[in-house]
């Protein structure tokens, strides 16, 4: 309990502690969901960030020289997940290794048992339950943030997997409050995940990436990148599913997309 305390009061400490105008500069330019967040949701998250970098260990690897570019714009981006939430700041991940190129991040990166290979060298990252990492490519990573409506974000999805993880279980549920949330929730996502399926076995275009359609863990972290990417195309479609993401979340993307559209 001691060290709970004391966690929880660093935390606060890191949370208060003025944030470098150089890094919020980096967000702005290179995290431009960042811009649409209320004035609060911004204090909110970049507290959220500075907890991230002081706990968190980054490596740069295959020849990646770490900047705070790449930390901070990682960073921001997984910290969007925690908004609102209790959260304790993706306990299972330790480090987050970072390469130059999806490439390069192919040929260098041993597959071992539970780590998930996103197949698409496209948007590659991988993490794993019993990993305590989680692999990104630079390149995916900027491109992903610099495009925040076209739905796909490696960072979003990768972190996504880490809240899966959250409640024991990688089954495309996070840890949710009640019973009733968990039947709800499963109610819901069983019949989208079904209806995706089918989508993608017949060749109809869907908001959502077909690759959700491998099981329920890719398809939790596929809507997550479509709820914060591509909210109001999920909510007219998938009114259920926005629904369930915005309890989950406590977030709702529509609202700061409409009234802080740029
Ligand atoms: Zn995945």
């Amino acid at each position: 309990m001691t060290f709970g305390f004391s966690k929880q009061r660093r935390r606060r400490q890191l949370q208060a502690k003025p944030f470098p105008a150089a890094w919020r500069s980096i967000i702005t330019r290179n995290v431009p969901i960042f811009r649409r967040l209320s004035r609060a949701d911004q204090i909110e998250l970049l507290g959220h960030v500075q907890v991230f970098l002081a706990e968190k260990h980054f490596e740069g690897c295959g020849g990646l020289e770490l900047t705070d570019e790449i930390r901070i714009t990682i960073a921001a981006q997984a910290c969007l997940l925690l908004l609102h939430r209790r959260t304790d700041y993706y306990p299972q991940l330790t480090s987050i290794l970072v390469y130059p190129s999806s490439y390069m991040a192919h040929e260098v990166r041993p597959i071992e048992t539970h780590i998930w290979s996103e197949g698409d060298e496209a948007r590659l990252g991988h993490t794993g339950r019993r990993l305590g990492s989680l692999v990104l490519a630079w390149d995916d990573v900027r491109r992903g943030a610099a495009n925040p409506g076209d739905g796909r974000n490696l960072v979003l999805h990768e972190f996504a997997h880490q809240l899966d993880f959250e409640d024991y279980t990688t089954d495309g549920a996070p840890a949710l409050a009640t019973k009733a949330e968990y039947q709800s929730w499963a109610r819901v996502m069983n019949r989208e995940f079904a209806a995706l399926r089918v989508a993608a076995e017949a060749g109809i275009p869907t908001v959502l990436d077909i690759y959700g359609a491998e099981n329920p863990a890719e398809f939790f972290a596929v809507v997550t990148e479509a709820f914060f990417e591509r909210p109001y195309a999920l909510r007219a479609r998938h009114p259920e599913l926005y629904s369930e993401f915005s309890r989950f979340f406590r977030q709702d993307p529509v609202q700061y997309f409409a009234e802080r559209a740029t």
